[in-house]
């Protein structure tokens, strides 16, 4: 008889979203008439930039003619977008990363959740609190993370680094050293992030202790402050220690389209053994490539004209960040983030759990956030408004919530 992987079973069952779904439904069949804003969404709205559609049209017709047709595509992805992605996102910020450090993949979903395969199981982990769930999840499924208390929702072998208002959203190094660092920066969901000196205290740190950091760097274009790092490679020493994890999701709204990558840099060691060959052989045997044309497609991205309209396309976003996050202060809120990311983290008013104040602003202002408590525990009493939705639609829902 077969047996199956167990650690699969004593993944808790994530009932975050289904849970909200749920909910909306409930409240929307009680209540035909009232109209429903959503800001709990995590996926854009926009449609794809024209740079983007003209270089998708152009590969479909490429692969429509014998002269110009493709098939596999080279291991690490095709040197066209390599080239374009350590010229645009690292030597033009001074940072020393070659084409060939650099891993075209599906998404940084995927990435995040592989990446650990090629480590030991016996690495402790360390991650934000509240987290992204693809981490520890994904460490669950490889028997990386110990047993699960419910009533604490914590992991017996995870180290949890709470990212609270206490500490501003500033995780502190933990009191054993953990093997593995999983960093999102900025952060969903709290929308905050590190400055670059505190960025260099991490990689400082994991040099020290010899520990890898991975670092999501999935919204990396909503940075707008001067003091924060665009990639981890700005830090000194950071490619004896990181490993980076990029998306096209939310600069370019490739969320359906699907395109990441992952870069390895060279220098980064355990012992002899460089961790860029092991991902290169994980990658040559379970991944066949991200298709022609979305390589294309994202080559576009880094185009004048993809460029200037990606542009747009995220200040768009982030003027919704900013209405939501002026509206709630206005409105007598504590909020944070917002300012480098689509994310507005608030605290919720008058010691309400994240649940009750979904259910309060559901029923009340009849907008859908998510509650904090869904990212782990220290996100209880927090709650997370997106900017992903239409500017229409985010004004509406604060002049809702004003009202409460
Ligand atoms: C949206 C998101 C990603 C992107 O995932 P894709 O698979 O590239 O769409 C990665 N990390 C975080 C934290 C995200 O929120």
């Amino acid at each position: 008889m077969f047996k199956i992987n167990d650690n699969y079973q004593k993944l808790p069952g994530s009932y975050l979203f289904s849970t909200i779904v749920k909910k909306v439904r409930e409240y929307q069949e009680a209540n035909p008439e009232k109209n429903l804003i959503r800001l709990g969404i995590g996926d854009v709205t926009q449609p794809l930039a024209p740079a983007i559609i003209d270089a998708l049209h152009g590969a479909v017709d490429e692969m429509g003619n014998a002269a110009t047709f493709r098939g596999y595509a080279p291991d690490l992805g095709y040197e066209f977008l390599r080239n374009a992605i350590a010229e645009n996102d690292y030597r033009a910020r001074g940072c020393d990363i070659s084409p060939d450090e650099i891993f075209v993949s599906d998404g940084a979903k995927s990435d995040s959740a592989n990446i650990q395969e090629i480590f030991s199981v016996e690495n402790k982990i360390a991650v934000c609190d509240p987290v992204y769930p693809v981490y520890v999840d994904s460490n669950v499924m490889a028997g990386r993370t110990g047993t699960y208390d419910p009533a604490t929702e914590m992991w017996s072998d995870v180290i949890y680094m709470p990212c609270t208002k206490e500490n501003n959203f500033v995780p502190e190094f933990p009191k054993t050293a953990p093997d593995m660092i999983y960093l999102c920066l900025p952060n969903n969901p709290t929308g905050t992030t590190l400055t670059k000196d505190q960025l260099q205290e991490w990689v400082d740190y994991a040099n020290k202790v010899g520990a890898v950091i991975l670092y999501d760097g999935a919204y990396e274009a909503y940075i707008s402050e001067d003091n924060v790092a665009h990639t981890i490679y700005e830090c000194e020493g950071a490619r004896t220690c990181a490993i980076e994890l990029k998306s096209f999701s939310k600069n370019a709204g490739f969320t359906g389209v699907r395109l990441g990558y992952t870069v390895v840099p060279k220098e980064l060691k355990c012992g002899d053994v460089a961790l860029h060959g092991m991902w290169a052989r994980r990658h040559g045997t379970k991944f066949n490539g991200a298709p022609y044309i979305v390589q294309r497609a994202g080559e576009a991205v880094y185009s004048a004209a993809g460029k200037a309209q990606l542009k747009e396309q995220v200040a768009y976003y982030m003027k919704n960040a900013a209405a939501i996050k002026n509206g709630l202060q206005e409105a007598g809120y504590e909020v944070f983030g917002g300012v480098n990311a689509p994310y507005i983290w608030l605290k919720t008013p008058d010691q309400m759990t994240s649940w009750e104040f979904f259910d309060y602003l559901l029923a009340t202002a009849n907008v859908v956030g998510t509650p904090g408590s869904g990212f782990g525990p220290s996100g209880e009493g927090y709650f997370r408004l997106t900017a992903f939705g239409t500017y229409e639609n985010t004004l509406a829902a604060l002049e809702r919530i004003k009202a409460m």
